[in-house]
């Protein structure tokens, strides 16, 4: 088994292929989905259509085994509460966190409690939660409220927190910044990520930084981090109480990682701002339309940004730009439909009648 494995699959998770940057040893019990290895997709009709003279650079995070970029910070936080012989694990969640959490869990045979905020969850995400087979509260709260619990919880020493407040989380999410160095052959000039609780934008650039250390990268990128309009506290330097977005995974209104996120934005010379829902849904739909690639409402709200940015004549000509495409689109099928701006047209069942309809 193990030997037909290794020929037909050589990639092996994050963990085993990073191992000498992560705090890991050969007796660490490895929890992993073989998550991390997504592409990384040229996006040059979107770039030709917002009238961009740069490269763009998608890292297709949905790709993972759980659907976001969540699967890599969650197979270290799994490998290491395994390895401290913990028995329970307990996230709150805007969706994705609570699917990763519950996938890993079951892997590492531990319990998964998940709080998620009450009728704020994209339909895929609570269709993993519950399939995967965790325990499920749906807090009559935002996710900031379902946090503030979870870390009480964490207090009683008697579950195992696997937000992002835990620092194997970031450890694991940083793999994703080595992976873009590996796949372009270099760093970029800017990184592009939307920004929520901002463990992944503390985390993007602790990888950028240790690989340019080791010299696995000729440069530091930029980081452009990009909050919706309604939850926007690192842009307006406040917590914001009730948050709103159609964005839900970044519906988040004090960011556990406010810090993480402002160190990476001073310095690597970075640059935070707001982009409103109607720009997160335009460029939702203009990047599925463009090229082919389907993503999350909160993945969008990058691109949305991009386009603000180049507008504003921030994007010199000839830069390499990547730029994370968090989730997978078909976690949030509900805005789908609803964005799409067709409808499909029911006809009779007859040649004559679909070549009216597509105009032959
Ligand atoms: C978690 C998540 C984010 C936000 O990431 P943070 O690390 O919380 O800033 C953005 N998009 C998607 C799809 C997510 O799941």
């Amino acid at each position: 088994m193990e030997t037909a494995a290794k020929q037909l699959q050589p990639w092996k998770g994050i963990i085993n292929q990073y191992a000498r940057y992560l705090p890991v040893s050969d007796a660490t019990p490895v929890i992993t989905l073989c998550e991390g290895n997504t592409p990384l997709i040229p996006a040059t009709n979107f770039v030709e259509a917002i009238g961009g003279k740069f490269e763009l650079y998608l890292k297709y995070e949905g790709l993972n085994p759980t659907c976001s970029f969540k699967d890599r910070g969650m197979t270290m936080a799994m490998t290491m509460a395994k390895e401290r012989g913990a028995e329970v694990v307990i996230c709150a969640s805007t969706g994705n966190t609570s699917a990763s959490a519950a996938a890993y869990a079951t892997r590492a045979n531990m319990k998964c409690v998940v709080l998620l905020p009450n009728g704020n969850i994209a339909l895929g995400k609570l269709a993993q939660a519950l399939l995967y087979g965790a325990t499920t509260v749906a807090i009559e709260g935002n996710f900031d409220d379902a946090l503030r619990i979870v870390i009480e919880l964490g207090e009683t020493g008697k579950v195992e927190v696997v937000n992002s407040i835990n620092p194997a989380r970031i450890e694991g999410q940083k793999t994703a910044s080595f992976e873009i160095c590996d796949q372009l052959g270099r760093a970029p000039d800017f990184h592009f990520l939307p920004v929520g609780n901002a463990g992944n934008i503390t985390a993007y650039w602790k990888g950028f930084k240790e690989y340019y250390s080791v010299k696995k990268a000729d440069r530091l990128p930029r980081l452009f981090g990009f909050q919706a309009a309604g939850a926007a506290p690192i842009v307006d330097g406040a917590p914001v109480a009730q948050p709103n977005t159609v964005a839900t995974a970044i519906r988040i209104g004090n960011p556990a990682s406010w810090q993480g996120a402002n160190n990476a934005l001073k310095e690597s010379k970075g640059h935070i701002a707001k982009v409103t829902d109607a720009e997160i849904l335009a460029a939702y739909k203009q990047i599925a339309q463009t090229d082919g690639v389907f993503v999350e409402p909160a993945s969008a709200a990058c691109l949305a940004g991009l386009i603000k940015c180049h507008q504003a004549g921030m994007i010199p000509e000839g830069s390499v730009i990547t730029a994370t495409m968090t989730g997978h689109g078909l976690k949030d099928p509900d805005n789908a439909i609803q964005n799409a701006g067709f409808e499909p047209t029911i006809v009779e069942a007859s040649k004559e009648a679909v070549m009216k309809v597509i105009g032959l």
